[in-house]
């Protein structure tokens, strides 16, 4: 099937179970920038980047506009890059990499919306700030005048079985729930990717990060 097929399936997926609005990202790590304009042709109006110099050089030739998100791990090496192309930054789990992001969003007068990853299934192997620690990084970015904390971002482990993400989705939405009542532009919980993105916005998930589903297995040696 075509991109732009795929993405008809994708979009009918979503609001066959949605509540409310859902931000759709087309996930274009390791696809090269033809693949971008594609999606971004067919109307897409987000695309997510896992790595730093990928999606830079990627932008760097991309004619078109379009919303540009940063969902892999960051490096607190890296974060002049991140400040100067992503409008949404999903990864930070940290009070050092949220203060290096602040350090570089003032130097250039912008004020960088994130979001914090929460590591809710405790995930060695992932990043994510573990939910206990949330509180402390929550109020060490509140203090920080170039950062604009949007919401929080999920990955779910990869069960056998994909319903049993279900559960951890509904704690994420609960914990989203509560924070934004005391919040201003707390927006947007981030969770699903192609396995499991319709359980997520079925438990309330309003941004989802797919790549897979829309445009095919990726091909890691190319
Ligand atoms: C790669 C990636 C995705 C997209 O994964 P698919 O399974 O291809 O949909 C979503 N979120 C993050 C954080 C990723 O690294």
């Amino acid at each position: 099937m075509s991109v732009v097929e795929n993405l008809k399936v994708v979009i009918e997926t979503i609001n066959s179970v949605k509540r409310e609005s859902v931000t759709l990202i087309a996930v274009t790590k390791n696809h090269g920038v033809e693949v971008m304009r594609e999606a971004i042709d067919a109307g897409v109006e987000n695309i997510g980047e896992n790595r730093i110099q990928e999606a830079t050089e990627k932008f760097a030739v991309l004619d078109r506009r379009v919303t540009k998100h940063l969902i892999g791990h960051l490096q607190t090496n890296k974060v002049k890059p991140a400040v100067k192309n992503f409008d949404l930054i999903h990864s930070v789990d940290s009070i050092h990499l949220a203060e290096s992001l602040n350090k570089a969003a003032k130097s250039v007068e912008k004020i960088q919306d994130i979001l914090i990853q929460v590591n809710l299934a405790k995930e060695s192997s992932k990043s994510g700030v573990y939910e206990e620690n949330l509180p402390e990084l929550v109020a060490a970015v509140d203090e920080m005048k170039n950062l604009r904390l949007r919401g929080l971002m999920i990955i779910a482990p990869n069960f056998p079985d994909v319903e049993d993400c279900r559960p951890l989705f509904r704690q994420a939405k609960k914990f989203f729930d509560i924070m934004k009542k005391n919040r201003k532009n707390f927006d947007f919980l981030s969770m699903g990717m192609t396995h499991d993105y319709k359980i997520a916005v079925e438990e309330g998930s309003n941004m989802v990060r797919v790549g897979t589903a829309i445009f095919g297995e990726r091909n890691y040696n190319a």
